[in-house]
C-alpha cells in the first residue's frame, strides 16, 4: 500500500477511536514559549514550569527585562532552565529589536515557509517548535512531529527507523491528508500514551496491526 493511503486510513481509524479534535484559541507568544519550556520535559513540568514564569513575571516585557538568573529559577522545574533561560531571553530581545513589539501577530502576513523560516533562525528554536507554534496558534497544515509520533511513525513504515526528528517532519509532511495535520498529531499523541507505549505498547489492543512493521517482526 502506497504510504500516503497507509497515512490515511491509520488517520481515518484514529479519529474514530478519538474524535476530531479542534484548536484551542491560544497566543502565538505564549504559545511558542510554552513550546520551548517543553523540551526534554514532560506536559506536567512545563506547565508547571510555564505557570511558575507567569505567575513571577507576568508579561513578556517583564521577562524580558528581568535577569535571566530569575528566569531560570522560575522554570528549573521544567529542566534544562540555564539554556531554556537563554533562548526565551534572547527570543524576546531579538523579537524587540526586529519588529518593536513583543508579539507574533506579523506571522499572519507570512507564508508557512517565511515563517518557519523566521522562527527557526533564532537559537533554540528548531523544526518542531516552530511547526507547534504554527499548528497550534497559528492554525497551519502542518505536521510537527514530537517523540510519541516520531516513534510510531517508525513502528508503522511511514518513515525509516534511523530517521531523526528533524528529517521526518519533512518525510511526513506529503503524506498528510489536507487538512489533517492537527487532527492526526493530536490523535497519534493520544494513541501514543494509551496504546502504542515506548515500553511494551499494546498491540492486543491496536486497531491498526495490519499496517504494522513492528507487530509483524514481533510475530516472527
Ligand atoms: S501494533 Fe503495537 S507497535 Fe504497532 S502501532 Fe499498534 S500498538 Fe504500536
Amino acid at each position: 500500500m502506497h504510504p500516503k493511503q497507509k497515512v490515511r486510513e491509520v488517520s481515518d481509524t484514529l479519529e474514530k477511536m478519538f474524535g476530531v479534535p479542534k484548536h484551542d484559541e491560544v497566543d502565538p507568544l505564549d504559545c511558542l514559549i510554552r513550546t520551548i519550556l517543553s523540551q526534554n520535559t514532560n506536559d506536567v513540568n512545563r506547565d508547571k514550569a510555564y505557570d511558575n514564569l507567569r505567575e513571577r513575571l507576568p508579561t513578556w516585557e517583564d521577562v524580558l527585562t528581568a535577569d535571566v538568573r530569575e528566569i531560570e529559577e522560575e522554570i528549573r522545574v521544567g529542566g534544562l532552565s540555564n539554556q531554556k533561560s537563554k533562548r526565551i531571553k534572547n527570543f524576546l530581545n531579538q523579537l524587540k529589536s526586529e519588529k518593536g513589539t513583543l508579539n507574533l501577530d506579523f506571522i499572519n502576513e507570512l507564508s508557512t515557509n517565511e515563517a518557519v523560516e523566521f522562527l527557526c533562525q533564532h537559537k533554540g528554536i528548531g523544526i518542531k517548535t516552530a511547526y507547534v507554534t504554527l499548528a497550534f496558534a497559528f492554525g497551519r497544515d502542518i505536521f510537527p512531529v514530537d517523540t510519541h509520533i516520531l516513534r510510531i511513525s517508525k513502528r508503522l513504515g511511514f518513515i525509516p527507523n534511523n530517521c531523526t526528528a528533524e528529517k521526518a517532519h519533512e518525510l511526513m509532511a506529503p503524506l498528510i491528508p489536507q487538512g489533517k495535520a492537527f487532527p492526526f498529531h493530536i490523535n497519534l499523541i493520544t494513541f501514543g500514551r494509551k496504546i502504542c507505549h515506548a515500553r511494551n505498547p499494546k498491540c492486543s489492543e491496536c486497531p491498526i496491526t495490519d499496517h504494522c512493521l513492528y507487530f509483524k517482526q514481533i510475530q516472527k
